[in-house]
């Protein structure tokens, strides 16, 4: 079985697992994790940030950074197809009161220009703008990478109209090992930033949100009014400590996979693959073809992969893929295009 499905189906390796039992505790809100504080801190310096804050999971760690950076009754301005939209159930709305504003990019992602067209004149009779929110990598859109001088370019047009900008870094690590860059540099000119451990680095759940020392109180509270207080949660960031220290420079070997991935399978069958950055990728299927159907019929063989659209299938490489499952997959999805043209 080689599951392509998602970088989040990785599991916790054995070495992983002993350092989780092995990792030093407390009881967090009450005293603070010793381990958890160390990953806080670890994070914090990796992103160039005063501080840092754990969180059970990405999508609770971005609707907390939303929920600082902005007040009820306003928009923030997203990328249309960001996890943000569409990922993480209305939760802009339901949690936080917020509307979301889709800017539709010009490109394969949300450039400056896009957002300075987004924004509107200041009008008694528009929702107030709040936030700007980026993603990088772009999981939609294909894992692709946003490069510095652009991120900066997208800051200053936002904090030239006064809205604080927060990064949806979930993939930030790969965006940095593949530009060969590091995450602060990514992160220099943003307000917030949220990145996962149980994506590429393999932690079997947990994300960070960066940020100034003066949002971190009122982080603290957003996570614990969405139920997020921790107690002994360095059994828990002692995987995510450990997939910092083992598997971030390794993130090269799935760009490295889903090139090939991409190289065996662009053109077979009229297939057209979206050339990854990182390891994202996406394959648009000639008209007739069903991603349903193909999706099924390489699952019958060993191989999952997921329908992102009626014609787009997601292959997503990872921790627990090997050169030998790379082949395997490219062999038989290659066939399974050939099969149902
Ligand atoms: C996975 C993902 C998240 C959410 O992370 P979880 O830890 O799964 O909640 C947020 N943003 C992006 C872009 C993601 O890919």
């Amino acid at each position: 079985r080689i599951d392509l499905r998602s970088d989040t189906v990785t599991k916790p390796t054995p070495a992983m697992r002993r350092a989780m039992s092995e990792a030093e505790v407390g009881d967090d809100e009450r005293d603070g994790d010793p381990t958890t504080r160390r990953l806080e801190e670890r994070v914090a310096s990796m992103l160039g940030k005063d501080a840092a804050l754990f969180f059970p999971s990405g999508v609770m760690a971005n609707q907390a950074a939303i929920r600082v950076l902005t007040a009820p009754a306003t928009e923030v301005l997203v990328d249309a197809t960001a996890h943000i939209v569409e990922g993480e159930i209305a939760g802009l709305a339901a949690l936080n009161g917020v509307q979301i504003r889709p800017v539709r990019p010009s490109g394969r992602v949300m450039h400056a220009g896009d957002l300075a067209r987004a924004i509107r004149q200041p009008s008694r009779y528009d929702p107030a703008l709040s936030a700007v929110c980026i993603e990088n990598t772009h999981n939609s859109a294909g894992g692709v990478v946003t490069a510095p001088e652009e991120l900066r370019a997208i800051a200053d047009v936002a904090h030239g109209r006064g809205l604080p900008v927060h990064l949806d870094g979930a993939r930030l690590w790969n965006a940095a090992v593949a530009l060969g860059t590091s995450p602060a540099e990514l992160a220099a000119h943003v307000d917030t930033v949220m990145v996962a451990f149980s994506k590429g680095l393999g932690a079997p759940i947990g994300a960070a949100v960066a940020a100034p020392a003066s949002l971190i109180d009122a982080l603290w509270t957003a996570r614990k009014l969405f139920g997020g207080a921790m107690r002994q949660s360095g059994v828990v960031a002692a995987a995510a400590l450990y997939g910092i220290e083992h598997h971030y420079d390794r993130l090269a070997e799935d760009h490295r996979h889903a090139r090939i991935l991409a190289e065996r399978l662009d053109g077979v069958a009229g297939a057209s693959v979206v050339p990854p950055d990182t390891n994202i990728v996406m394959i648009d299927l000639p008209s007739g073809m069903d991603a349903e159907q193909v999706v099924a019929a390489a699952g019958l063989e060993g191989v999952h992969v997921t329908a992102w659209t009626p014609t787009r299938i997601r292959l997503v490489t990872h921790l627990d893929l090997s050169a030998a499952d790379t082949d395997i997959a490219a062999t038989v999805i290659a066939r399974v295009l050939t099969a149902a043209r």
